[in-house]
């Protein structure tokens, strides 16, 4: 019997491990290592943020898997051997005849001075549970939201925050009251789409009097207020941060890695330079066509990849050639407060330039990312 080992249970190893085993039933064992015991849907933690979502709701015990027959292992991958087809776990060592990299990123605080003191991680389930407290009792001032540093994933998360934020003291009558302030290194929100794409996003965060502050280099945190370089203080009596994010020690200590510290890949069938070793989703170093810059990271790109991956994995272990593509296209959707949000379609290997369309906020969208968070348990659980 194969065995392949899926490293991360979150979006990218959750699809390729129920695809893999649906296919292929009991000739392959399929194996799903990661320290967390849950799966966190992340695109609901916006919801989660303002108190439309429970935490329990977008939470799944990760032995859920187990009735369809996937192991689950729950323990930190300490080291991979690549040459010797050998992971080493905080349980003993694992072997594989196919390895699955789906680690996705690790978040690092520590590296901006008065971030884990003053600020909290809005990319961090915890610390996503920690905002909607505060939120509860925050009646006038000003919260920030800042980005660290790039690369970040998910790049309209941020503003889907923010258009939340609007939409929670709207309704509570105390919008006015409160300053909403995005700061970002970028210099425009989605710099990767058209200048069409960063306008329109800009133009809702104006008419929903919402301050950006774009080209921030952000020097430390202190205890009211944000410090940018030139010595720019922000005021501020909530920060909410997107820590710096880099791919996990484990990974960094491998030649899997380029440059920039992600897992180098073949744009196609995400093969690393290991054959039968492949990675997917935010841990990759995945470089679009023409302009040479690193592709978004986003949950639908880590769903598409697995899919292939699983495709490939399966037509190899029936002996025939692996002819399933990675094509850089993926689609989501921006909730931008009251019951609205805006579709996204995403091509990111098209030359010469990404295709990147962000359509104007509807209900239709705002239901249809709604059906998808119920589509992922029950299709995935
Ligand atoms: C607030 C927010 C909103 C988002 N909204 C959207 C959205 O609407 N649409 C969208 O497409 N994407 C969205 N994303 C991005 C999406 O969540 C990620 O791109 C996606 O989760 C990446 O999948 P992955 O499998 O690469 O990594 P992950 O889903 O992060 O999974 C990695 C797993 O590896 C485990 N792990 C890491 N290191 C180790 C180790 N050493 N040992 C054991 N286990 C380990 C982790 O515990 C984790 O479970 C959002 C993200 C955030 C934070």
């Amino acid at each position: 019997m194969k065995k392949t080992l899926i490293l991360g249970g979150g979006i990218g190893g959750i699809v390729a491990a129920n695809a893999l085993k649906k296919a292929m039933g009991s000739s392959m064992q399929v194996t799903v290592v990661d320290r967390e015991p849950n799966h966190y849907f992340s695109s609901s933690f916006p919801l989660l943020m303002i108190g439309e979502r429970k935490a329990s709701k977008i939470t799944r015990d990760l032995k859920q898997l187990e009735r369809k027959k996937i192991k689950v292992l729950r323990s930190e991958v300490i080291k991979l051997d690549l040459p010797g087809h050998r992971v080493t776990t905080d349980e003993g060592d694992l072997d594989y005849d196919y390895l699955i990299i789906s680690l996705g990123v690790e978040y690092h605080q520590e590296t901006v001075p008065g971030f884990s003191e003053f600020a909290l991680n809005a990319y961090d389930f915890n610390d996503v549970i920690k905002t909607n407290q505060r939120l509860s009792s925050f009646s006038s001032g000003q919260i920030v939201f800042f980005i660290s540093s790039l690369p970040y994933k998910c790049p309209p998360a941020p503003y889907e925050m923010m258009f939340l934020l609007d939409q929670f003291f709207r309704q509570r009558g105390l919008r006015h009251k409160v300053k909403l302030t995005i700061v970002t290194p970028d210099f425009s929100p989605e710099p990767l789409a058209s200048p069409k794409v960063g306008q329109s996003v800009r133009k809702m965060l104006n008419e929903k009097n919402i301050e950006i502050i774009t080209e921030a280099k952000v020097l430390r945190v202190e205890k009211n207020a944000l410090i940018l370089d030139h010595g720019t203080k922000i005021p501020a009596d909530l920060l909410l941060g997107v820590a710096p994010h880099w791919t996990p020690e484990v990974l960094r200590n491998t030649d899997l890695v380029d440059n920039s510290g992600f897992v180098d890949v073949n744009l196609r069938t995400l093969e690393t330079c290991y054959p039968s070793v492949y990675a997917i989703g935010d841990a990759t170093a995945i470089r679009l066509p023409v302009i040479g810059a690193y592709a978004p990271k986003a949950g639908a790109f880590a769903h598409a990849q697995a899919v292939v991956v699983a495709k490939n994995i399966i037509s190899l272990s029936k002996g025939l050639k692996p002819r399933f593509f990675y094509k850089g296209k993926g689609m989501c959707m921006m909730n931008t407060g009251f019951g609205r949000a805006r579709y996204s379609t995403v091509h990111y290997y098209k030359k010469p330039q990404p295709y990147i369309t962000l359509l104007r906020p509807t209900r239709l969208a705002y239901w249809a990312k709604v059906a998808f968070e119920k589509y992922w348990f029950k299709r995935w659980f």
